[in-house]
């Protein structure tokens, strides 16, 4: 396991032991994100390929152990990770105008988001680098992610959210153990008090966006996805974006499928953001590597970032696989929610962003009538009860118990 040859800056290119620096580039400062470098040839010397993988029976995301950055022997945590299916919706194809639509249901993971695969292996990393305290400021799953494999392997858990968090993400920090400041402010302030907080006082920073080993838990959604689909690879992959490390994630998890032959094709990627926070938009559409910071203001509160952070992997995801970003207003993503819902899967805002991405994208020609999609859900509908409320635009009726009731209350409806 864990072949890792060099951190490699994506701004200036220079390359760190793994020993030598902790999260970015010293001459970039925090723009340099990371970028985890294995030694492929060795892997396959040692006899990794799709061989190992088809007769690994394990069917969590430690099956990609030997392309992750962790050390042999490190103690894993016993909750499962991963293994989320895959399936078709049909009827949702025919809706969207796509000939096929498969959902891969990541709010299936044991905290109910993709956030898990990242917080597992950070969590792990932190202890072989011999930290006990760790933090992480997150818009809420992130958090509450950490805070659940912290429970598991004994770390003390510090997390930072901005004041707009769901109450049923900070339920979970707090259920998980987690100590819990709420910042006066926006995601922004929260991960700069973040990472002071963890400079000043020694803790271990899993905020996604600088941390380099987060975003090689999220390439276990491409490894996994990938071998899902080997042999009958879709046109298009769709997520939402919000720092970018989850796009960025499932490419680099493509692209290493392919490095060792265990699917032959790559598909494109769909990238969406919310209208209220989608500077990536712009810098796509100017084609630039650079973005100005915004001002956040959407309902899908887990892509709810103004200065995306690991923006660069991110574009150079989009751009190097074909494909495409797209965003779609607040209404747009309710109503995706509503529609994924009526055919039994039910998303949290950012979840689903992505969805009304592929319809856009459809609507505009990007996306054909032929092509197939995967969309990648990555939260749970329960993550965020009062969108889902607001999505649903229907209430229950309360009545006396007696049938009279129910039936008045019918007639009432007519
Ligand atoms: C974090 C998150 C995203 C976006 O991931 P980024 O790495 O920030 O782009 C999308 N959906 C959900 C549910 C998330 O929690
Ligand atoms: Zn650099």
């Amino acid at each position: 396991m864990g072949q890792v040859t060099a951190l490699e800056c994506v701004r200036c290119g220079r390359s760190y032991r793994e020993d030598e620096v902790l999260y970015t580039c010293p001459s970039c400062g925090p723009s340099g994100i990371l970028d985890v470098v294995y030694d492929y040839e060795a892997l396959e010397a040692n006899g990794f390929g799709p061989e190992r993988l088809a007769a690994n029976p394990d069917r969590t995301h430690w099956r990609y152990l030997d392309l992750l950055p962790i050390a042999p022997g490190a103690a894993l945590p016993p909750v499962p990770v991963g293994g989320t299916p895959l399936f078709q919706l049909p009827d949702l194809a025919e809706r969207l105008g796509v000939v096929e639509m498969w959902i891969k249901d990541e709010g299936r993971n044991p905290t109910g988001s993709f956030k898990d695969r990242a917080s597992s292996v950070a969590a792990v990393k932190a202890r072989q680098l011999g930290f006990q305290t760790v933090c992480c400021a997150s818009t809420g799953n992130a958090a509450s992610s950490l805070a659940g494999f912290s429970a598991q392997l004994g770390l003390t858990a510090f997390i930072f959210v901005p004041e707009f968090a769901p109450e049923e993400k900070i339920a979970q920090l707090l259920i998980f153990g987690a100590t819990v400041f709420v910042v006066k402010g926006s995601y922004l302030d929260a991960y700069e008090l973040c990472s002071e907080a963890a400079t000043t006082l020694g803790w271990y920073n899993r905020s996604a966006a600088i941390n380099p080993y987060a975003i090689e838990g999220k390439k276990t959604g491409g490894l996994e996805l990938g071998e899902q689909m080997a042999g009958r690879m879709p046109d298009w992959v769709s997520v939402s974006v919000g720092d970018g490390c989850t796009i960025a994630g499932i490419w680099k998890g493509l692209k290493e499928l392919r490095r060792f032959g265990v699917i032959d094709r790559l598909p494109r990627m769909l990238g969406t953001q919310a209208k209220g926070a989608a500077p990536l938009v712009q810098a796509w559409r100017s084609g630039e590597e650079q973005w100005a910071s915004v001002e956040a203001n959407t309902v899908a509160d887990s892509i709810s970032v103004g200065q995306p952070r690991n923006g660069l992997k991110a574009l150079r995801a989009v751009r190097e696989s074909g494909g495409v970003l797209v965003e779609v207003s607040d209404d747009q993503i309710l109503a995706a929610e509503a529609d994924l819902a009526a055919h039994g899967v039910f998303g949290e805002p950012a979840g689903v962003t992505g969805l009304a991405g592929i319809q856009q994208a459809r609507w505009s020609g990007l996306v054909g009538p032929d092509e197939r999609v995967v969309h990648v859900m990555t939260g749970s509908g329960l993550k965020d009860a009062a969108s889902a409320r607001r999505a649903a635009d229907r209430e229950p009726t309360v009545i006396e118990p007696s049938l009279g009731a129910v039936q008045a209350a019918l007639e009432a409806a007519r």
